[in-house]
């Protein structure tokens, strides 16, 4: 059995410091670190527990925007008022994720940080994994790849992100705003997460000293119309095989701006700024839609067994889009 310490820290700044320590790593509800723990597959010396520091709630900022402290759970994040009137698609997303336990444990920080379920990845008994092991090699790409990367994969690593919750993030253009030793920064929510590349191990763009402070959603329009779609293998509790987070903006019938992101396909949440530019200047006809799909998913590659995702991502498209735009229409009666 490993030893691990536990640390409680008082502040952010004391938080910084014990986590400089070799071997330590942040933890706030636990949901996903305690189940790579007890596989194996992560084994942290320390646990620098953040749970109990400033960061459990949510503020207006000055220019309208939303922000949400890093420590917010998942539910509470999802049913607070001000986030189901002004970002009902964050909302949607947050409870189309796992299930209310979990859901009550899990924090906004650590939403962002979840690791990828490849069954080859959170199984220490498969020697070949990349993202586990570097230099391994991907169990997956033999074998069983149903749920895996379709748009962004690369040689060493095809694993999808499993966030329901980034993907609406991504769509509404959120910043990840985040501490570390050199200071604050802000990272576009969309470039918080990697591509695997040659590096699989690392799963974004924050320094291992560095603690999420915030996420941060701008201004939006987009509240009366959106719709975020998850399609998976059981209605209770799955992780996505393509989830869509769509929103629109129409000023007289046309659409005026546009939100789009998908899940469940790429190593990150997947946004092209092109394709939601596809959808502006007229009203949403198959024309638009079609376009944007194209655009959303161009280069999309399957693997053999999740072929089937590249079709499906197609559908969800419209689908999710043809419901964006219906819901203010189903709001006002
Ligand atoms: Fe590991 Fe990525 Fe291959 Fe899965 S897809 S086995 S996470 S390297």
């Amino acid at each position: 059995m490993d030893n691990i310490a536990y640390e409680r820290p008082a502040s952010i700044d004391e938080a910084l410091r014990l986590v400089q320590q070799p071997g330590s790593v942040f933890i706030g509800g636990g949901t996903n670190l305690l189940d790579l723990m007890k596989g194996g597959v992560a084994r942290p010396a320390r646990l620098v527990d953040v749970s109990r520091l400033p960061g459990r709630e949510i503020a207006q900022l000055p220019d309208g925007g939303l922000r949400i402290g890093a420590g917010m759970p998942n539910s509470d994040t999802a049913n607070h008022p001000l986030v189901r009137q002004r970002y009902p698609l964050l909302s949607k997303a947050l409870l189309a994720g796992a299930s209310p336990q979990l859901r009550n444990m899990a924090t906004v920080g650590g939403n962002l940080l979840q690791r990828t379920r490849c069954p080859y990845f959170c199984d220490t008994g498969f020697g070949a994994c990349n993202k586990r092991e570097p230099g391994s090699g991907c169990a997956a790409r033999g074998g069983m790849n149903r749920s895996h990367a379709i748009l962004g994969a690369s040689e060493a690593c095809i694993a999808t992100h499993p966030s329901d919750m980034c993907v609406a993030l991504a769509a509404l253009r959120a910043t990840v705003r985040v501490k570390g030793a050199r200071g604050e920064r802000s990272i576009a929510l969309a470039d918080f997460h990697r591509l695997p590349g040659a590096t699989p191990e690392r799963d974004t763009q924050l320094a291992p000293d560095e603690l999420i402070l915030s996420v941060d959603l701008p201004p939006s329009r987009f509240a009366p119309r959106s719709a975020y779609l998850k399609v998976r293998d059981r209605a209770s509790y799955a992780f996505a095989l393509v989830s869509v987070a769509a929103a629109l903006e129409l000023r007289d019938g046309a659409v005026a701006d546009a939100a789009l992101a998908l899940g469940g396909v790429a190593h990150k949440p997947w946004r092209v700024p092109a394709a939601e530019q596809a959808l502006v200047g007229g009203p949403l006809d198959d024309a638009r839609i079609a376009e944007a799909t194209r655009l959303l998913l161009h280069g999309a590659q399957g693997m053999g067994h999740n072929d089937f995702k590249i079709e499906l991502a197609r559908r969800a498209i419209a689908r999710a889009l043809s419901n964006a735009n219906a819901a203010a229409e189903t709001a006002t009666g």
